[in-house]
């Protein structure tokens, strides 16, 4: 191969990754885009707090929304904030360098929640759950003194599912993250725009992206083993299963409380013969047929409608 042709050839390549990364942009755009759009998530005159853990996901939250601003429709404002917790280690020029160079908003509040923790929970236990507390309070207040009417976290749906497990497997409820939700005092509206998008498109975006990650076992907590083993075994499913994983989430967004068991969501007490036929009624004695789904585009769904904490992305 002489000199011309190889260029040609390295053109080639780079053509065709070019192509590959718009692509993933488009499928990334068009997740959230539809889940902005379902749970209504961002309006006209937001302004969006997007937190920034250092970690491909909340990286990757916040090129997306920055991309989505520029063609939206409606006008939002978007303001980065990176909490420092004072974890050894922590390279707190990263983040300011990224973010000024990005010319967004930004603010690091520093709060040294990790001498808090290690000083409260014993040797040996696990720290997230008092780390997520401190730093959720503490974005809170940082949203009311922005002015932040939303708070936006980088989950992505295989967090979304593995809350879900977990929750069912060891807290006995079929609760997860929701999209959009409302704070208990009912004062700060969470999103999670990331809600749709697969985490390994997220993965080769952070890498394309070249994202300058910052580790998230600074603070040297044990990892949550019991969200490892769930994550591990949706991966695993996903890989054996194509479909699998879309169908579950897809589950999430069509709950028939009358052929579940909560006496709260369904009156069975109540429950009568009365001659009138339900479309969605059960087949009494049938047994429902299943069959392997294939892939399902999670962007074409339209949906209906706390485990433990899920370490530095969770607040
Ligand atoms: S892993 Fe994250 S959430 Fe858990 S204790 Fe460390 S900094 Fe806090």
């Amino acid at each position: 191969m002489n000199a011309a042709t190889e260029t040609i050839a390295l053109t080639e390549a780079e053509k065709k990754q070019q192509y590959n990364f718009n692509k993933l942009t488009k499928w990334l755009r068009h997740g959230v885009g539809d889940a902005i759009n379902d749970f209504n998530m961002i309006e006209e005159g937001d302004k969006v707090m997007v937190c920034l853990s250092g970690g491909k996901d909340s990286y990757t939250m916040l090129d997306i929304l920055m991309g989505l601003q520029r063609s939206a429709p409606i006008n939002f404002s978007i303001v980065a904030v990176n909490l420092d917790q004072k974890q050894p280690g922590f390279p707190e020029h990263v983040l300011p360098e990224y973010l000024k160079a990005l010319g967004v908003e930004y603010h690091i509040i520093e709060e040294d929640t990790y001498s808090i923790v290690k000083r409260v929970v014993p040797e040996g236990k696990t720290t997230c759950g008092l780390c997520s507390r401190l730093r959720r309070g503490i974005l809170y207040r940082v949203a009311d003194e922005l002015g932040a009417t939303k708070i936006a976290l980088g989950h992505h749906r295989e967090d979304i599912l593995e809350t879900l497990f977990l929750n069912m497997f060891y807290g006995g409820k079929m609760k997860s993250m929701p999209p959009k939700l409302v704070s208990d005092d009912g004062k700060h509206v969470v999103i999670r725009p990331l809600a749709y998008c697969r985490e390994k498109d997220i993965v080769r975006y952070a890498e394309a992206r070249q994202f300058p990650i910052i580790p998230c076992n600074l603070c040297g907590s044990q990892p949550n083993l019991q969200r490892e083993v769930v994550g591990q075994m949706i991966k695993d499913w996903d890989k054996r299963f194509p479909g699998r994983i879309e169908s579950m989430f897809r589950a999430m967004q069509n709950v028939v409380p009358s052929h579940l068991a909560d006496t709260r969501l369904y009156d069975f007490k109540n429950a009568k013969a009365d001659g009138i036929a339900r479309e969605d009624g059960d087949k009494a004695f049938d047994r429902d047929q299943f069959s392997e789904p294939g892939r399902i585009n999670i962007l074409a769904s339209k949906p209906d409608g706390d485990a433990q904490d899920s370490g530095c992305g969770d607040f």
